[in-house]
């Protein structure tokens, strides 16, 4: 948190560090889109403080916040930059809820910028990219438990049936993707495999009878059977999966309270995209977030 006050202690540092990530890396030079090539930049002082850099050459002005959510947003910029911050400082992540306390604003203004930082700039960068190589394949009920005690395997069954299924897909050492699909059975559950999964990949599932007519679509489909008690055979197993599973649920039920099927989806694709931004290096996941906003 100190870093964050001391980096960016104003809307001037933001919007300074907007224009070194987009344009200008040594807070100077940047390419003129007009001069074609690279020109002295500089901020003059006007009246209305404007939130350009001016080519020295030509004239030519460059906002740092045009195309980005930030743009001719009537929240301030350090507020946006303040929301990222708490959004990415926590690995499970915070609620729009507690964004209202952190940052003083109204519960509609931290809403709306919660929705757009997640939605934006935490979405998928290419989810048409099928997952390949080793992937572990696992579905989870999401809902709540039940308020009665049910009686029997059959109630058990018409109970997990009504919640929602979440598929999660795994690459070993790789990235992670979670879709919610109608059903557990048949063609949603295959379905969502064929569309996320490429046809050259060893799939790992447990043995639910779903899973097996994906067995000729796929270069191999590894069978670990849960339902006799055997949960690791060497490299056959679904923990990858299954772990993720466990800190997603741990992690939502602590930030969340309850989560509608609505908004779902949304809050497992914030989830997937902390866990595969492990693949960009050391960067720290406000600095990541920064760089998406940039980039827009
Ligand atoms: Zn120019």
């Amino acid at each position: 948190m100190t870093e964050f006050l001391r980096d960016f202690p104003d809307d001037a540092a933001c919007l300074e560090h907007l224009w070194r990530t987009r344009y200008a890396p040594d807070g100077e030079h940047a390419e003129c889109p007009k001069c074609q090539e690279v020109k002295p930049f500089k901020r003059y002082a006007t009246k209305q403080q404007r939130q350009s850099w001016t080519c020295t050459a030509c004239g030519h002005h460059l906002h740092p916040t045009a195309g980005t959510i930030f743009h001719r947003s009537s929240t301030s910029l350090r507020l946006w930059f303040h929301a990222m911050y708490l959004m990415t400082s926590t690995r499970c992540g915070i609620s729009a809820k507690q964004l209202e306390r952190e940052l003083g604003v109204h519960y509609k203004t931290a809403w709306r910028m919660f929705n757009r930082i997640r939605n934006e700039l935490m979405a998928e960068k290419e989810p048409t990219k099928q997952l390949n190589g080793q992937v572990e394949v696992d579905e989870t009920s999401w809902g709540g438990k039940p308020r009665k005690k049910l009686k029997g395997m059959k109630e058990a069954a018409r109970f997990r049936e009504a919640k929602t299924t979440v598929l999660g897909m795994a690459e070993r050492g790789g990235r992670v993707r979670l879709r919610v699909i109608a059903s557990r059975r048949g063609e949603p559950l295959s379905g969502a495999v064929r569309a996320n999964v490429n046809p050259e990949a060893i799939l790992f599932t447990d043995d639910w009878m779903a899973y097996k007519p994906l067995r000729p679509d796929y270069a191999g489909h590894r069978v670990i059977n849960h339902s006799l008690g055997v949960y690791v055979e060497g490299d056959l197993h679904t923990n990858t999966i299954e772990g993720f599973f466990g800190n997603l649920k741990t992690g939502m039920r602590g930030t969340y309270k309850k989560v509608s099927k609505k908004w779902l989806q949304s809050y497992l694709d914030e989830y997937a995209w902390r866990h595969n931004q492990r693949f960009r290096g050391q960067r720290s996941m406000f600095h990541l977030l920064v760089e998406e906003a940039a980039a827009q």
